[in-house]
């Protein structure tokens, strides 16, 4: 790579620090990480093993002196210091220079907390940076996707990511009504492993658990698979494989889907009517990872008879948002927390 010393010197910095995944996009140069929320460290003396894919890889597979974590994953930030731990080493893998002193601008859930809030700000600091912004993921969504914010236009996000769904309609660049439900796709998983253990004495992993949903999950009927899931009984406490059909996994996640459901009619019902009457016309929009759910747009279809429109890169869109903030931050100043 050619040596550059205008990056060398600022390197400004963009990070999505979602709960499933974390992304990062770097100054004019686009998304250069793009690895899960998760980290692995000795439990002998502390030091971090491995962030991102590597630590996925450790997953369900560790010994004693190894602990894996989602640090992020059973809240917006379960765990300070694993978290703190993991954008630590998620910004060492993009090599910015010991003395730069980057602009970073981080976006977080909508529903975090102050004292949360000051702890990513915190873990920027140690990173070196000289100025931290923070975003809002539904605002950083509907940016990446391209919408223009700052209309007098109500625009309805719902962003599905690990461990929080995050409804918002947002206009004039700010929120006007927002929800955020701690339940996503992760427990979509949870709910599939559960299924597993009460319906088949098998249990899976959290990894199985995520490729049954992706492979053959769905919120509607939309088509009839079967697949093999390996994992252990636990009556007899050797490895099994159970073959299971889409319908199945569809009746696992009902409930969850029926919760998002629930949630998207109420930020409807207290929506001002000029809003509202927006979102007739230009529907709502999902984006994160859970949007990619089989079916998913139809059932919001179907439940509030309006359009529903899967955004063209769900697991991109927060990203991409962040970065064109950062990109011109002046332009976009209004939005930032
Ligand atoms: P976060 O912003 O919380 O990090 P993401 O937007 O990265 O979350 O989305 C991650 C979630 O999306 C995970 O729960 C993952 O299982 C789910 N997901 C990813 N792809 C699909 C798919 N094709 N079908 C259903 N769920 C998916
Ligand atoms: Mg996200």
């Amino acid at each position: 790579m050619k040596f550059s010393f205008l990056k060398w010197l600022s390197s400004d910095i963009a990070i999505d620090l979602g709960t499933a995944n974390t992304l990062i996009y770097v100054r004019g140069e686009g998304i250069v990480v793009n690895e899960p929320s998760i980290v692995a460290r000795s439990t002998i003396n502390n030091k971090i093993i491995a962030v991102g894919d590597d630590a996925k890889e450790m997953m369900g597979r560790t010994h004693p002196n190894i602990e894996v974590v989602r640090p992020m994953k059973d809240g917006v930030i379960a765990n300070f210091e694993m978290t703190d731990a993991m954008l630590q080493g998620f910004i060492k893998k993009i090599n910015i220079s010991r003395f730069a002193r980057p602009r970073i601008v981080i976006c977080v859930p909508s529903g975090i907390t102050e004292v949360e809030k000051r702890a990513v700000k915190e873990s920027g600091e140690r990173a070196n940076a000289r100025v931290i912004y923070l975003i809002e993921e539904p605002v950083a969504a509907a940016v990446g996707i391209g919408i223009d914010i700052s209309k007098p236009v109500g625009n309805m996000i719902v962003d599905i990511g690990g461990g929080t769904t995050e409804i918002a309609i947002i206009a004039l660049n700010g929120v006007v009504t927002k929800e955020s439900l701690r339940i996503a796709g992760d427990e979509m998983n949870e709910a599939i492993i559960q299924y597993f253990r009460k319906e088949h004495n098998l249990l899976i992993g959290e990894r199985m658990a995520e490729q049954i949903k992706l492979n053959i999950g769905s919120a509607t009927k939309v088509e009839d698979k079967t697949m093999s899931v390996k994992g252990r009984n636990f009556v007899v406490g050797i490895p099994r494989t159970i073959d299971v059909s889409s319908e199945q996994i569809r009746e696992c996640l009902r409930e969850t889907v029926d919760v998002m459901i629930s949630g998207i009619k109420r930020t409807l019902e207290n929506t001002p009517p000029e809003l509202s009457s927006d979102i007739l016309d230009r529907g709502i929009i999902l984006t994160g990872g859970g949007a990619l759910l089989k079916g998913l747009d139809e059932r919001i279809r179907l439940e509030t008879e309006l359009p529903v429109h899967v955004a063209e890169e769900p697991l991109l869109s927060v990203a991409m948002g962040t970065g064109k903030v950062l990109e011109d931050v002046e332009k976009y100043r209004e939005i930032l927390m």
